[in-house]
């Protein structure tokens, strides 16, 4: 780990300000930040402290949605009563990730933002070649170990999953990031790699986020995160989905469905052919189980990470049946 300055930013504007001069990153919870110095990938000049800041951690919900400071803990989000019920998937979705320990540390705005677990990306000593670290270097993980890697989204660039699973839930009920005045949707605010795998997210210089907002609907009310890992805790998704559902007067009619994945693909992945293919349907499992292979539409697989392409339909499946309460 190399020398860099620490400055603890006093204001907002303070952090603004030095969030703007280049090689210098915001330290929140610093559960990303200092294991990324630590193996070498991120080597700041200088850090900003941001976690001290105050009114940055609110959380609040009231009928137009959910307004969650970007240094709300983890843990907190995840307890608060009005969170849980308006927005169990979001409630849920942090529950199930990292640890007790990490989630008491870490921050929302941090959350969203932690990077890749490709292992050639967190081991820049053995494996110089990575795109996503070193620009134009190239990828180790194609023709490597990629077990845990992205079957959708990915570029012959890169091919690292998106690891979070706040974001997940987030991007199924459409919520906006607040970058200062700026906001920006969700789904617009994580970057597909694409040529760039290096360029992950819409923040610009100078900025930084200060809270997300999730607009009230039925279906967030009415959702659930499914999360299926190689162990039942302290572990990444292999596949995950955030599903909610809104039913017609009938009960039995679907009239909105949101599903988001994780743990396939470069970016929070929203799935919009499962959507409409069970909008002003009824749940019988025959038909969830065919549009739910609608999850994986264009899906590639690299080697070892087939087994994405049959498990996140079922994921997706095993979240619809629950949330229809037909399981
Ligand atoms: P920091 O480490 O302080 O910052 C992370 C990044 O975000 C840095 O680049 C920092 O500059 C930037 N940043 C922080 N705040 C802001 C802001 N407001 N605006 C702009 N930039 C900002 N996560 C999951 O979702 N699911 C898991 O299962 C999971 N398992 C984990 C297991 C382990 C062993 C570890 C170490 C982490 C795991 N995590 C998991 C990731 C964990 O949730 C993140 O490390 C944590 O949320 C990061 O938050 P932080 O506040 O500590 O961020
Ligand atoms: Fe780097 Fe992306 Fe390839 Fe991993 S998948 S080695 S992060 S370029």
């Amino acid at each position: 780990m190399r020398d860099f300055s620490y400055l603890r930013a006093g204001s907002l504007d303070e952090a603004l300000r030095a969030a703007a001069m280049p090689a210098t990153m915001l330290l929140a919870g610093g559960t990303t930040l200092l294991d990324l110095a630590k193996c070498g990938v991120s080597e700041p000049e200088q850090v900003v402290d941001i976690i001290h800041l105050k009114g940055l951690d609110a959380i609040r919900v009231d009928a137009e949605g959910a307004f969650i400071g970007a240094l709300a803990k983890m843990s907190h989000v995840a307890a608060d009563s009005a969170i849980k019920q308006q927005f169990p998937a979001v409630s849920e979705s942090l529950w199930q990730a990292a640890s007790a320990q990490i989630r008491n540390m870490a921050t929302i705005g941090g959350n969203l933002l932690q990077r890749t677990r490709c292992a050639y990306f967190r081991d820049p000593a053995t494996f110089p070649a990575c795109n996503k670290r070193a620009p134009g270097s190239g990828c180790s993980a194609l023709e490597g170990v990629n077990r845990g890697h992205a079957v959708l989204g990915g570029s012959d660039a890169c091919i690292a999953t998106y690891p979070g699973d706040l974001a997940v839930a987030l991007v199924a009920f459409d919520a906006v990031v607040h970058l200062g005045k700026r906001k920006v949707a969700i789904d617009d605010f994580f970057l597909l790699p694409g040529a760039t795998p290096h360029k992950e997210h819409a923040i610009k210089p100078g900025e930084m986020i200060t809270a997300i907002t999730i607009p009230a609907s039925v279906a967030a009310k009415r959702s659930t995160y499914w999360k299926v890992r190689d162990r039942q805790s302290y572990e990444f998704a292999a596949a995950s989905a955030a599903v909610g559902i809104e039913f017609e007067a009938d009960g039995k009619t679907v009239k909105d469905l949101r599903v988001a994945l994780g743990g396939v693909a470069t970016k929070p992945w929203r799935a919009r052919g499962v959507e409409d293919a069970l909008k002003g349907k009824t749940l019988e499992p025959d038909t969830v189980k065919k549009a739910s292979r609608l999850a994986v539409e264009g899906a590639i697989a690299h080697g070892a990470n087939h087994y994405k392409i049959e498990l996140a339909p079922r994921v997706v499946e095993r979240a619809i049946l629950k949330m229809g309460a037909l399981a």
